[in-house]
């Protein structure tokens, strides 16, 4: 069956790049379709329930006061995150050491170098912020092993480097410095990411967009180096060709061009995808307890652990994730490498002799709910910010989302950003059919 012009944008899959796309195009006045394979929208940024609990698929705070509220401001969408305190503590060698939110990093550094090495190691921060970035061609790690060989102030960079949830000894220094930078103030839904993505969902519907949900891609249709539809398969209806203007594919360049067909695109694109997206790997512990394992209402970086690790109450700030009289605490790490294929056995129990070791009366007192691994088609980032453009070569075929993200705050902030390039590109050259 086919469906001929009916959409002016088709959007292939509902996680947040591909929302934020068909938010901003159905507020513009494009009639847009989200086609989604699971039964449920959000990709890695949505939240199932279990045993009671709220569980995040993936992301577990969005950046506040920055592009994302903007975003939903702009399109109508209500943002309902209540902010989190972005409070670090340093859990080293069985003391902790709270960041002060002003002259934060300095003191923590200073409990554990002379004066003399903290002012190096500032003075090389300051120049990397003021005069110029460090090279995108050495690694965090490599960049301040020039400045310091002081172990327990490499391990504060390293539990840093986690916040941002990529391996230190992968991180292009760059890429941290710009991070920092960014750094700014974050939330989450008390109903959990799932309820937080139905906001831009009710939007596009209202605006007269559609969301399939349980509803595959199969094909990227392109004929001529141009991109003419979809075909997508609705559980019991069998296959559908949609004709459209515009494809904005969300499933990451690599999936994009496998639902194409590599043949349609340029010899040079593919190599760039092939050399330049690289799926980064992660994994996270969510535990249930009765008495907050870690009673501290912010993040805890365990940097000195066989893994980076940082974990958090969440429950002290979002009571309403985990049944009455219990508490959720999630941990995360990066792996060995963000980039190589995960061991996951092997991984999961460092990371679990990690947590162990951090939280006194863990054996006791905690119940690992559940254990996730981030990678290849679902990672924790689809690529580094600024790899790749959201165009491809084959014409009114973008793609958005975190293969794409422009060197903006990595995650969300990212993902957003780029389906506001895609639809300011759209805009300029696509006149909506009403
Ligand atoms: C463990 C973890 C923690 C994170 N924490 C944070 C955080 O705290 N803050 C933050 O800002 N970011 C965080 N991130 C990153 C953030 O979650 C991602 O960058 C973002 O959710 C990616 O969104 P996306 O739209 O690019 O892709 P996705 O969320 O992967 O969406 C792609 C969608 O396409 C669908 N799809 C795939 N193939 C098809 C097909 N053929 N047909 C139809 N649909 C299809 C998929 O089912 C999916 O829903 C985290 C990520 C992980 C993994």
């Amino acid at each position: 069956m086919t469906k001929q012009g009916t959409y002016d944008v088709v959007v292939v899959g509902a996680g947040f790049g591909g929302l934020c796309s068909a938010a901003l195009l159905t507020h513009y006045g494009y009639k847009t379709l989200v086609v989604e394979k699971l039964p449920f929208v959000g990709g890695r940024a949505s939240s199932v329930s279990y045993k009671g609990f709220t569980l995040p698929t993936g992301a577990l705070y969005v950046e506040t006061h920055g592009a994302v509220d903007k975003l939903f401001q702009e399109v109508g969408a209500a943002f309902p995150v209540r902010d989190f305190p972005i409070q670090l503590c340093f859990r080293m060698g069985g003391k902790d050491y709270p960041m002060p939110l002003k002259g934060g990093l300095k003191t923590v550094i200073s409990h554990f170098a002379s004066e003399a090495e903290t002012a190096r190691i500032m003075g090389a921060i300051r120049r990397a912020f003021t005069w110029q970035e460090p090279s995108s061609s050495i690694s965090i790690r490599d960049w301040f092993r020039q400045y310091t060989q002081n172990d327990k102030v490499l391990a504060i960079f390293r539990g840093m480097c986690n916040y941002q949830c990529v391996n230190f000894s992968d991180m292009p220094a760059a890429e941290f410095i710009r991070q920092l930078k960014f750094a700014g103030t974050a939330g989450a839904d008390p109903r959990g990411f799932r309820a937080f993505m139905e906001e831009l969902v009710k939007v596009i519907k209202a605006k007269g967009g559609d969301v399939w949900t349980g509803c595959r891609v199969k094909r990227i249709l392109a004929a001529d180096e141009v991109a003419r539809g979809v075909v997508v398969n609705m559980a019991g209806e069998g296959e559908t060709e949609i004709r459209t203007k515009v494809v904005v594919s969300d499933v990451g360049p690599h999936g994009t061009v496998e639902l194409t067909g590599s043949e349609h695109f340029e010899k040079g694109y593919l190599k760039e995808v092939k050399e330049r997206v690289r799926p980064l790997a992660y994994m996270c512990l969510e535990i249930a307890s009765e008495r907050p394992l870690v009673d501290f209402r912010g993040v805890v970086v365990v940097p000195e652990g066989r893994r980076q690790m940082t974990m958090m109450t969440t429950t002290l700030v979002y009571p309403e994730y985990a049944p009455p009289g219990k508490h959720l605490l999630q941990a995360w790490a990066a792996p060995e490498s963000s980039f190589l294929p995960l061991d996951t056995k092997k991984e999961l129990d460092l990371m679990v002799q990690d947590v162990r070791e951090a939280i006194p009366g863990f054996d006791r007192d905690a119940e690992i709910l559940h254990a996730s691994y981030w990678q290849k088609e679902w990672p924790m980032y689809r690529a580094l910010p600024g790899r790749l453009g959201q165009k491809t070569s084959v014409e009114n075929l973008y793609n958005v989302g975190d293969g794409v993200m422009p060197l903006v705050p990595l995650g969300l902030p990212g993902c957003a950003a780029s389906a506001r390039i895609v639809v300011d590109d759209i805009k300029q050259r696509v006149k909506p059919a009403a």
